[in-house]
């Protein structure tokens, strides 16, 4: 198009025509308008040794810098391979044979995983290469982009997904559709730049021409200070980030928030009622995935009817429940989740694939529409527990064990047993100060759920081992 592809394009347009207003600003005092954002992102174009269809990869955490080298990128036509800062070095250079990067731009604390690596060009030094060289007025990239983004590889070398760049602002429209973020909001963008969420986050905000607002790093009560002082009017997050928020006291000064949106894993139902009855009915969650992009959006609304679920598929969405032979399931019965939209990947690099049925793609996940027509994600295929023969979804067991007041957070997952084939092992963490007995645990499931239902296994833990979305590494809790 005329102003280009992607973050490039919506920059281009968005400086053109709100050029000194704040586009970014973060916590290293950074401050960018959307003029000085163009300046910065075209002189770092001219300067990043890489060239058309490249990939780039970016490793950092969320700053204005990231923001520059990302725009960068795209403005040349590069493509973006967005790396999760949670892996490891040997993951790291696996990835980078696997996705043939000459380049990966990395925050200094990356420095020592990337030893070795010739393409490793730290943050600091793109500040640098801008600097040392004059202003340019780029053409505007003339081949639609593709992101590139690395699943979390929980087990193995991540697989990189291949993100199509949308040809305008059209595709995000269903999403603001839904969760009404306006023209010039002033949003902090808590969820990673490098998941798809925070990703997402960032194309919008750019259309929106809004004011984003990072952090390296979610500390809850630095968070909402920050927020207070950029006038933050909303939030985008994953789950545990609200979980943060909601274990400072309730009369800790807070933002003026309007939206607080989420997405990336799970939101537990109870943490979305105590979220919304502190800070008011301005909860929206977002279920979507690397490889889907969205499924469905929950509103405030749906949120109170149903806390935990959701919602609704977005204009131009179908999400559908089929049986194990494909067959649509009537609503209320758990089947598999499988979504179609205009923005679904187009495939691994690695060319693995994934299955497709009638141009909806499975998402790996199981769920059921209820009779309103909102969808609930019961849990991933992977996950699901079968004992004794019963199926137990672990999000059934930890969200009831979350209602617990002594519980701050817990996991359940399926362990092996020689009688029932798997049993519950559930991993529980206490809040400070409280206790609570493994048998006091079980009697209370067994008042609300079926006996197959309650966790044999009662492990108390310190914290949870996440990953940078805030997702339990279930393979990691010890058994
Ligand atoms: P991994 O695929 O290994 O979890 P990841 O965190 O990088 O890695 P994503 O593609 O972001 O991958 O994860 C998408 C999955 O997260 C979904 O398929 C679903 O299981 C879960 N998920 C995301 N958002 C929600 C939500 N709002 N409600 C319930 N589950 C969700």
């Amino acid at each position: 198009g005329r102003w280009g592809y992607g973050l490039a394009g919506e920059l281009r347009q968005a400086a053109a025509r709100s050029p000194e207003r704040l586009a970014v600003v973060d916590d290293s005092g950074a401050r960018l308008t959307y003029a000085g954002l163009l300046d910065r992102s075209s002189r770092l174009a001219g300067a990043l040794p890489v060239a058309a269809g490249d990939r780039v990869g970016v490793l950092c955490r969320n700053s204005a810098a990231m923001v520059t080298v990302l725009i960068a990128a795209t403005s040349i036509g590069a493509d973006p391979v967005l790396v999760n800062t949670g892996l490891s070095a040997a993951q790291l250079s696996s990835v980078i044979d696997a996705q043939g990067l000459k380049v990966v731009v990395h925050d200094a604390e990356f420095a020592a995983a990337l030893t070795g690596f010739a393409g490793a060009l730290p943050l600091g030094r793109t500040a640098e290469m801008i600097d040392s060289v004059p202003p340019v007025t780029l053409a505007p990239p003339a081949r639609p982009g593709r992101t590139i983004v690395l699943t979390s590889g929980t087990t193995g070398t991540p697989k990189g997904a291949r993100r199509p760049t949308p040809a305008g602002f059209g595709p995000l429209c269903s999403i603001i559709d839904r969760i009404p973020l306006r023209a010039g909001v002033r949003l902090m963008i808590a969820a990673p730049l490098f998941h798809t969420w925070g990703y997402a986050g960032l194309q919008i905000a750019l259309a929106l021409r809004a004011t984003v607002v990072l952090r390296r790093r979610f500390e809850p009560a630095a968070a909402l200070t920050f927020m207070r002082e950029n006038d933050c009017t909303a939030l985008i997050a994953v789950p545990v980030m609200l979980q943060g928020l909601m274990e400072l006291p309730a009369q800790h000064p807070r933002p003026a928030l309007d939206i607080a949106a989420v997405s990336g894993s799970a939101l537990p139902g109870g943490l979305a009622t105590r979220f919304m009855d502190r800070y008011g009915d301005i909860l929206y969650n977002l279920y979507g995935s690397t490889e889907a992009s969205w499924a469905s959006i929950a509103t405030p609304a749906d949120l109170r009817a149903a806390p935990g679920t959701a919602g609704r598929p977005p204009r131009g969405t179908t999400v559908a429940v089929l049986d194990a032979a494909g067959a649509p399931v009537p609503p209320g019965q758990t089947g598999r989740l499988f979504v179609g939209n205009e923005m679904l990947f187009e495939g691994y690099t690695n060319g693995s694939a994934r299955e497709i049925r009638d141009g909806l793609l499975a998402t790996g996940d199981l769920g059921h529409v209820d009779a309103s027509g909102r969808v609930h994600v019961d849990g991933r295929e992977d996950d699901m527990i079968v004992s004794g023969g019963e199926n137990v979804f672990p999000s059934e067991v930890e969200g009831l064990l979350a209602d617990l007041p002594e519980v701050r957070e817990c996991a359940v997952i399926g362990v092996p047993d020689d009688e029932y084939g798997q049993r519950l092992a559930a991993y529980v963490v206490l809040r400070e100060s409280a206790s609570l007995d493994p048998d006091a645990i079980r009697t209370y499931v067994r008042r609300h759920r079926a006996r197959f239902c309650v966790p044999r296994d009662i492990v108390f833990l310190a914290s949870l081992p996440r990953n940078a979305t805030g997702k339990v590494l279930k393979r990691e809790l010890p058994h």
